[in-house]
This record gives structure tokens, C-alpha cells and sequence, in this order.
């Protein structure tokens, strides 16, 4: 069992509170991400979970037992930090033993060798045991820095920003290498991010942070397509979320959302949507569209707009298109290889059904909610 527990925990700085009030439980075995902007908390939190900082208030547990006391050694759980934090004048191999060694007496010196031998065959830095940090290169530190976290077995895996700073491709062969971990994949593992995508694919759960409070813990579709608020939709998605405040009108018995700050463009609901809008009972929201939901093809798609291209940026495997209806601007994906140019007058198509419904003053999906 692993299952790692946070009750009511607030952490506060001076005047800064990095954590607040909160509460999760983590799955037994489970791959959990937390996801959030700079300072939103989330490295507190590991360092809480791990005992490297002490809460303020609230209480953190380990399979039910109260650890909020417990130092961070005699607790079950390792922690990999963003900047590796390896020993410089220590081989590879000195680094990787080194929490076996701590421990002392626990482990014979065989049992260390057989450990780190095999967890660095498992990342791939066999090769590199005998020399010193300063000779690998940052996705091989990244590596050892990981290892050493695996060498212990704990029961729980905390793992900080551990691509960050790496090139684009080694991010995503190592992302690939952590669906493979057979190690990550016994043990529960708390991943820190704020890459969007990492989050998609690696977590069995997210958590989305904002501002030390926990906005929603969920799977990484309930998380896309059904978030709880605007700030949560704003946090997955590249480009992100297309928001427009719309006053909310009638127009031949169909209910329109028309943009504040562009009166001759209007959004016709969907009649599914038009039933929570009337509950909702407010004369304005806030629409949200995601790029991959507008496109220059009309054969799904039900409604359009007429808009100018602003700029056009194709990028491999889809483009980004940035244009303008009047004073409303639209982001859309589409096809890369689509010829056209700035200045031209396209129709986007979308269809209602995709549409993201935000109250004006909460923020909050009105989707979910009415
Ligand atoms: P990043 O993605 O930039 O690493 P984060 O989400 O991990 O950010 P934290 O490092 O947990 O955020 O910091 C949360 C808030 O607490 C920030 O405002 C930060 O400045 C503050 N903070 C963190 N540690 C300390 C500390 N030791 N002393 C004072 N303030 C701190």
C-alpha cells in the first residue's frame, strides 16, 4: 500500500501562503500530476509531502498513519529535485548509492553494486557509473539524479520538473521512458509540471493548482474537456482557450452570445446549452473555444464566421492561424500545409456543441454546474 494523504494542510511563508488548505488522497499506485504556473505551489507541496517543510496548519499521512511529525528519513518517500542536487565529487555510481549508504548497516556493499547496477541499466547510464556528474550531459544528469531516487524503493515517488531544462527531444524520449518505468510503475509517483502536455500523457490523475488551492483532481479528460473553471482551462491546451465576454441575447427565438468588445459577430448556442444558460440566470458569460475546435473545414461543423488572417504559422504537424473578426480575435488550428495570407477573409467553422460556458463573476463552468 501507498497511499499518501493531505488533511486541510496550509503552508504560509511571511505573507506569502504557498499552499492553502489543501486536501487530496492519493490512488494506491497511481501516477499522479500536479500541473500549475510558477509559484502556484508545487513544489511546497512535494517538499510537505517529503518533510522538508513543515506546515502551518493541517496534517499529512502515509497509509493512514500521521507522518506530519515524522523527519524526512525515516519517512518512505524520495523526492528527485528540479536541479539535480548531485554531489560533484562523487562518481555516478558514489551518487546513486548514496541513499543505500545513509541508511547505514541496512545494505551490504553487494546489494548496493547489484541495485544501482541494475537501475542505471534500466535508465540507460551503465556506462557512466565511473565518472562524475560534470562529465554527463543534462539529460544524462537528469537521469542519475532520478536513479538515485530509485535506487531506495520507497513507497512514494515525488519527482520535481525532473525534464525540465532538457531539449525538446530527450523530453519526449524520456517521457516515453517513464510509461515504461517498471519501478514508477509499482510504486504511487507525485509528478511536478507545468508542461501541459507531460501532464496529458503521464498522469493517471491531475491535479490543477493555482495559487496554493487546488482547483480540480481529475483524470486528463474530465481535466480537458470537463474542467471546473476558466483557470483550469486555461491550463491545458496549446494555444490555449480562445475567451470571449459575451452578453447573452435572443435573437428569432434562438439564444446568441454576442462579444462585448465586437457587437457584429454573434455565437448561436446549442440547444443542450441553451437550457443551462437560462438556469445560469446572469446576462453575460464568458465563451470559451478551443483552437482545435474552429477550423477551415466545413464538413463537421454547423456554424461560421467570417474573419481576416492576421498571421499564419505553420508548425509540422499543425498550424496556428491568428485572426480577426472586427475587434474580436480567434485563434484556430488547422491543417499546415493550408495556403493562406495575411489581410485575407477566411470562414472558420465550429460547431456549439464544443463550446466552454464560464460565469461572468465565478469563473465557474456553467456546464457543470447548471
Ligand atoms: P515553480 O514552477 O516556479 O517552481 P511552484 O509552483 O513550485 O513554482 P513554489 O516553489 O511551491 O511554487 O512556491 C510557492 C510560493 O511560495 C511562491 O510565491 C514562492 O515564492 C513562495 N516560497 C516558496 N518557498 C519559499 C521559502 N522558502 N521562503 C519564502 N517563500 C517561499
Amino acid at each position: 500500500m501507498a497511499v499518501l494523504r493531505f488533511e486541510d494542510v496550509t503552508k504560509k511563508f511571511g505573507k506569502v501562503t504557498a499552499v492553502n488548505h489543501m486536501s487530496f488522497e492519493t490512488k494506491d499506485g497511481e501516477f499522479l500530476v500536479i500541473l500549475g504556473p510558477s509559484g502556484a505551489g508545487k513544489t511546497t507541496t512535494l517538499k510537505i509531502a517529503c518533510g522538508l517543510v513543515n506546515p502551518t496548519e493541517g496534517k499529512v499521512y502515509l497509509d493512514g498513519e500521521d507522518i506530519t511529525k515524522v523527519p524526512p528519513y525515516k519517512r518512505d518517500i524520495s523526492m528527485t529535485f528540479e536541479n539535480y542536487s548531485l554531489y560533484p565529487h562523487m562518481t555516478v555510481f558514489d551518487n546513486m548509492a548514496y541513499p543505500l549508504r545513509a541508511v547505514k548497516g541496512e545494505f551490504t556493499e553487494d546489494e548496493i553494486k547489484n541495485r544501482v547496477v541494475e537501475i542505471a541499466r534500466m535508465l540507460h547510464i551503465e556506462e557512466l557509473l565511473d565518472r562524475f556528474p560534470a562529465e554527463a550531459s543534462g539529460g544524462q544528469k537528469q537521469r542519475i539524479a532520478l536513479g538515485r531516487t530509485m535506487v531506495r524503493k520507497p513507497k512514494i515517488y515525488l519527482l520535481d520538473e525532473p525534464l525540465a531544462h532538457l531539449d525538446a527531444k530527450i523530453r519526449v524520449e524520456l517521457r516515453e521512458e517513464f510509461h515504461r518505468l517498471e519501478a514508477l510503475k509499482l510504486a504511487t509517483t507525485i509528478y511536478v509540471t507545468h508542461d501541459y502536455t507531460e501532464a496529458l500523457s503521464l498522469g493517471d490523475r491531475i491535479m490543477i493548482l493555482n495559487e496554493g488551492v487546488v482547483q480540480q483532481l481529475d483524470t486528463p479528460e474530465e481535466i480537458f474537456y470537463r474542467p471546473v473553471n476558466l483557470e483550469v482551462a486555461r491550463q491545458v491546451g496549446q494555444p490555449a482557450i480562445n475567451t470571449i465576454e459575451c452578453d447573452i441575447k435572443e435573437k428569432n427565438g434562438r439564444l446568441i452570445l454576442v462579444p462585448v468588445d465586437e457587437a457584429s459577430v454573434s455565437f448561436p448556442v446549442s440547444n443542450s446549452d441553451k437550457e443551462k444558460i437560462k438556469n445560469y440566470g446572469k446576462s453575460k458569460l464568458i465563451l470559451g473555444i478551443r483552437p482545435k475546435d474552429i477550423s477551415i473545414d466545413d464538413s463537421k461543423n454547423k456554424e461560421s464566421i467570417e474573419v481576416t488572417v492576421d498571421v499564419f504559422q505553420p508548425l509540422g504537424s499543425e498550424g496556428v492561424l491568428t485572426s480577426n473578426a472586427g475587434d474580436l480575435q480567434l485563434i484556430a488550428l488547422i491543417p499546415p500545409e493550408t495556403k493562406i495570407d495575411h489581410g485575407q477573409s477566411v470562414k472558420l467553422y465550429y460547431n456549439p456543441e464544443d463550446f466552454y460556458l464560464f460565469d461572468i463573476d465565478t469563473k465557474e463552468n456553467i456546464k457543470l454546474k447548471y
